[in-house]
């Protein structure tokens, strides 16, 4: 494939962008070469500015449950834009997509709207403390909760008692207020809580992470983090920004029959707008400002048009009862044909799926937790996802992400992966 328009509009991008780009992974960097500029996409398919097309398992990393430029999502928007773009004055799509949104997930009264998943999952932790009167969260190695500051946090030498930054930036004094655990690990996190005993506001995690592939949480974890929780009255916050609206109408909370307190939204919720959302039951909401004395605020939250992108695409999804299990089955048709082709030519991997969540690691062993995910072939990793994007598949350009598996694509779109998975396993 010819990217000679893609190079030059990198060229161009690195000198007005830091490294060309709006959001690092983007930029290639683990797996070396130069990114590929998007033009357009419909469907399954992105069009970059080369003219070629590829089959997409990024899909905005997530967004796109229903394939991109999605006609529902695309009138709407159209519709509302003529109406004007921001008022920063309350409008009644607000208060219906609010509705649907907490008619579709279990266990929680209110919502309120941000603009990112970052924002929702700060948003969800200073409400947890404010609502607790505690200060130290607990998040899980390898999980992803956006870029503020408490969530930049790598396991310090004094693992058992607090975090250090893993950005310069993020400092010390935040630091110690995270904690990290083991994915997984119920007697890591139980260890965490009997050493910061009456000090830990929340709990938060991925309820099937993403961000280091997809790792499905273990039978019971979820369940056991649960009754932990209740034992040292520590609030549980899912962060279903990946999950919310894709595993299942009511997410993670729905599939694993598990509450949460808080829980978060972006992505899905968003029909590819920018938008975030938390939300959890009156009693926990009820002290966000300005009815309690919580602060959150945003000029343009709860925009007109990022709702109306919303709005039509949780009605589509609320509406269509075999959407689910349609995902769940082409999901698991390309695990059964990846493995096919990647045990032919003796490729070593583990595939993690859960819903329309997927992951080839190139790891031996099962990949439960970030030290098995980051035990997975890199060089391995580099030469597959070349490999696929050569044979215009588009994965994401970190052995760290999954694939996002859309209703756009066809059996015949996952015949063409498995055979190109077939021809590069051939390679690797
Ligand atoms: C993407 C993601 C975020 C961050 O959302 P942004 O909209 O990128 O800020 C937070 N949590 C999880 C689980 C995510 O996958």
């Amino acid at each position: 494939m010819l990217y000679q328009r893609s190079s030059a509009l990198f060229i161009e991008a690195e000198k007005v962008i830091p490294g060309g780009v709006n959001s690092p992974v983007r930029a290639f960097k683990s797996v070396g070469g130069t990114p590929i500029f998007a033009k357009s996409a419909k469907g399954a398919y992105v069009y970059d500015e080369d003219g070629n097309r590829y089959i997409d398992y990024i899909n905005s990393w997530g967004p796109m449950l229903l394939g991109h430029a999605y006609e529902p999502v695309v009138d709407a928007v159209v519709e509302k834009v003529k109406q004007g773009t921001s008022f920063g004055m309350p409008t009644e799509i607000e208060t219906k997509i609010a509705g649907l949104a907490v008619s579709m997930v279990p266990n929680v009264d209110k919502i309120r709207f941000v603009n990112s998943g970052t924002e929702a999952c700060m948003s969800a932790v200073r409400l947890a403390r404010g609502y607790t009167g505690k200060e130290k969260i607990i998040k899980f190695a390898g999980c992803y909760h956006g870029h503020s500051d408490a969530f930049l946090i790598e396991a310090g030498s004094g693992a058992v008692t607090f975090g250090s930054p893993n950005s310069p930036g993020v400092t010390k004094g935040t630091a110690k207020d995270t904690l990290l655990a083991v994915y997984n690990d119920i007697d890591n996190v139980s260890a965490l809580i009997n050493a910061n005993k009456g000090e830990i506001a929340c709990v938060i995690i991925e309820p099937v992470a993403g961000n280091m592939g997809c790792i499905p949480p273990k039978n019971d974890f979820l369940k056991q983090l649960r009754n932990l929780c209740d034992e040292h009255d520590i609030l549980l916050v899912f962060d279903e920004v990946m999950t919310g609206f894709r595993l299942a109408k009511g997410g993670a909370q729905e599939l694993y029959r598990i509450n949460a307190d808080i829980i978060c939204f972006g992505k899905v919720i968003g029909g590819g707008l920018p938008v975030g959302a938390f939300a959890a039951r009156n009693e926990i909401m009820n002290h966000l400002a300005p009815l309690g004395s919580v602060y959150q605020a945003g000029t343009l939250s709860g925009n007109p048009l990022a709702m109306a992108a919303g709005l039509a695409m949780l009605t589509s999804i609320n509406n269509d009862n075999d959407l689910f299990d349609r995902l769940a089955e082409k999901t698991a048709y390309l695990h059964k044909g990846c493995a096919e082709a990647l045990n032919t030519y003796n490729v070593v991997h583990t595939i993690n799926r859960k819903g329309s969540m997927i992951s080839i690691h190139f790891a031996k062993d099962e990949v439960v937790d970030f030290d098995s995910a980051a035990k997975g072939n890199n060089a391995t990793f580099k030469s597959f996802f070349h490999g696929m994007l050569n044979e215009g598949i588009y994965i994401a350009p970190s052995a760290f992400e999954t694939w996002f598996i859309t209703d756009a694509l066809t059996y015949e779109d996952l015949d063409e992966t498995i055979r190109a998975v077939e021809r590069i396993a051939q390679t690797l």
